[in-house]
């Protein structure tokens, strides 16, 4: 194999430091938060620092402009990337840590200028689109994506869902641990804030698919040592697979997963600007399905408790929503009648959908949740 992620070189403090950082978008957000970073004015090329006892509190690997160009996913598809990060190369250099065959192999210095250095410290990275190892040389991909396992074979964990159109595979951090760092090393092209954790083994990741092929089309975290049980640490969809309505289809899943494990819980907090907007569209929706057509239809008044309940979420993230919606007064009087006004002006602005769910993208019938 020629396609092996640099050895690792964080301290366990910081890793830890840099989970409690969250970002969460989704599709549209993705985009919007791209075309602010790339037409900022240009700021400082220097990287941060790496992390150190001194500066903990900043993000790891952060840079403030992107520092690869392209992105070479598989061998048919390229983009730009989105947001710089050091976390590919080797420690204070530009580098790109690459190990082949056990050695530790240089790659030769990004070429710079003799007046100043270049913003880009490589032109294009090529990243297998199923395994997400990745190399600076396209040939290496071209021989790699032949023989990939997770092409040729399976791709990793265990179905969780399997719709004829979707499928979710919940794979362990702390099994496949390969798989899950370059797959957050990918994350970190395109999240701004998102932290790089390479304690992989305390999170679960559930990776999309569409069903019957195994190219990974998005995923996000869980992370399992949580306090408050959260159900979604940080979500992707990758760029050529935007605009599908795909992070709404995770957000709903992550909901599945904790109402099967029989709690009432939300995203970690805080949600970026971008993220909150995505959930609050979320929220908004399921909510006013729920006294639309759901459960609570028939009920002539519904307290928060009872919302919480019918749908999973927390009372602070439902009060959000029903804010959102103008539909709650400052006493938390719920006026269901604006609710359902709310869902009219949605489906007149043809924002909301027409199938027999109320929107929903995730069908209980194709739910195959193992906890
Ligand atoms: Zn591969």
């Amino acid at each position: 194999m020629t396609m092996d992620p640099p050895e690792f070189q964080t301290s366990a403090a910081t890793a830890a430091s840099a989970v409690g950082e969250t970002i969460l978008a989704d599709d549209k957000i993705l985009t919007l938060k791209r075309s602010k970073k790339r037409t900022q004015g240009k700021k400082s090329k220097k990287a941060k620092k790496t992390p150190s006892a001194e500066n903990e509190g900043q993000l790891y690997g952060i840079l403030d402009e992107p520092n690869i160009d392209y992105v070479q996913f598989g061998v048919s598809q390229r983009f730009h990337t989105w947001y710089g990060t050091n976390v590919y190369f080797e420690n204070g250099t530009r580098k790109l840590g690459i190990t082949v065959e056990g050695k530790k192999n240089r790659i030769k210095d990004v070429e710079e200028t003799d007046s100043e250095p270049s913003k880009v410290w490589l032109d294009t990275l090529f990243v297998c689109e199923y395994c997400f190892k990745y190399t600076d040389d396209e040939q290496k991909l071209v021989d790699h994506d032949r023989v990939c396992s997770y092409k040729s074979r399976c791709a990793p964990g265990r179905i969780q869902y399997k719709s004829p159109e979707y499928t979710i595979r919940k794979v362990k951090g702390s099994k496949h641990v390969l798989f899950c760092q370059c797959l957050c090393l990918f994350t970190k092209l395109f999240l701004d804030n998102k932290s790089m954790y390479f304690k992989v083994e305390n999170y679960e990741f559930f990776i999309l698919y569409k069903t019957g092929s195994n190219k990974p089309m998005g995923f996000f975290s869980k992370d399992l040592v949580s306090f408050q049980q959260n159900n979604l640490a940080c979500i992707l969809i990758f760029p050529p697979y935007q605009r599908r309505q795909l992070g709404t289809l995770l957000m709903e899943f992550s909901y599945k997963l904790s109402r099967a494990e029989g709690v009432i819980t939300g995203p970690e907090l805080p949600l970026s600007p971008f993220g909150l907007i995505g959930y609050l569209h979320l929220w908004a929706n399921v909510i006013a399905y729920q006294l639309e057509a759901g459960e609570l239809s028939e009920r002539a008044e519904v307290t928060l408790d009872e919302i919480s309940h019918c749908t999973g979420f927390r009372i602070n993230d439902i009060i959000m929503a029903l804010k959102y919606m103008q539909c709650i007064d400052s006493d938390y009087k719920i006026y269901l009648a604006h609710i359902r006004a709310w869902k009219k002006k949605q489906a007149d602005k043809g924002k909301l959908g027409t199938n027999t769910r109320g929107n929903m993208m995730i069908d209980d019938e194709y739910l195959l949740i193992d906890v």
